[in-house]
């Protein structure tokens, strides 16, 4: 399966789960609830390198946290991503499956369809469609957005910046890099450049401070185009930068604005 149909499918079956559990509002939205109702219980316990797993031995389910997982939001979405490996009965080569923390992905291996599927699952039902589009569509494009959807539906900020780039109309893009290179970005459908993964970080970027100093200005602000994809144009986007200085990691959200779209070959 390719990268693009994991997704489509995670999201298509997102849809049929919220509609199964009845969900209307963000206080429905219960991931741990939900485990129960299938079944798996939720344990914890020291899982090396990995952030969850999935165990099925005969009548036992157990989603496995590892106990680094402090964050809510990050365990919610641990969760969701292992109820849909169960659901789907994805294969694994013992009888458990491991999954690496979330959103880092080696640069050298790809990630497999069923890693893919499932993040795009876990996105689309702690952060649905139908409650979060309105809220995405809106002109200037900053992490003000992604900030309050993280607070209001306890999910991290990568979490709520990725979604909100798919659920946006606006040209805009999420990326999040690590000790300057670029480890993944997910783009709106009309942010047509792509950001590669290993890309290093432009001296002009804003991240690129980040990396270069330790300090950032997490205000939005112009950065030269040509800092984040090939272009000619000499024209200004938008950045708006967070950092995690105890990770040493960085996440970009780019807008390109409607006035430069066509300048910078995004017609
Ligand atoms: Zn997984």
């Amino acid at each position: 399966m390719r990268k693009h149909e994991a997704i489509t499918q995670g999201w298509f079956d997102a849809w049929w789960f919220l509609r199964e559990y009845g969900v209307k509002t963000r206080d429905d939205i219960r991931p741990e609830a939900w485990a129960y109702d299938l079944g798996i219980e939720i344990v914890e316990a020291d899982l090396d390198g990995a952030s969850a797993q999935l165990i099925r031995l005969g009548d036992l389910v157990q989603i496995v946290l590892s106990e680094r997982i402090t964050e809510s939001g990050a365990r919610r979405f641990a969760i969701a991503h292992e109820i849909y490996h169960f659901l789907k009965k994805h294969p694994s080569l013992a009888a458990t499956m491991l999954c690496k923390p979330k959103w880092v992905r080696s640069g050298a291996k790809e990630p497999c369809a069923y890693e893919i599927g499932s993040n795009a699952f876990g996105s689309a039902v702690l952060l649905p469609d139908f409650l979060l589009r309105k809220r995405c569509e809106v002109s200037p494009v900053s992490l003000d957005v992604p900030w309050q959807i993280t607070k209001e539906y306890d999910v991290s900020i990568l979490a709520s910046a990725r979604r909100f780039v798919e659920l946006s109309s606006e040209r805009c893009a999420a990326v999040f890099a690590k000790d300057g290179v670029v480890q993944w970005s997910t783009r709106s459908a009309t942010f047509t450049r792509k950001i590669r993964d290993g890309r290093r970080l432009h001296r002009d970027s804003i991240a690129w401070d980040f990396h270069a100093t330790g300090k950032l200005d997490e205000r939005d602000q112009p950065v030269p185009a040509r800092a984040w994809f090939g272009t000619t144009s000499n024209e200004d986007i938008i950045e708006h930068a967070t950092c995690r200085p105890d990770y040493g990691t960085v996440l970009s959200l780019l807008w390109v604005p409607d006035a430069v779209g066509a300048r910078v070959g995004m017609p």
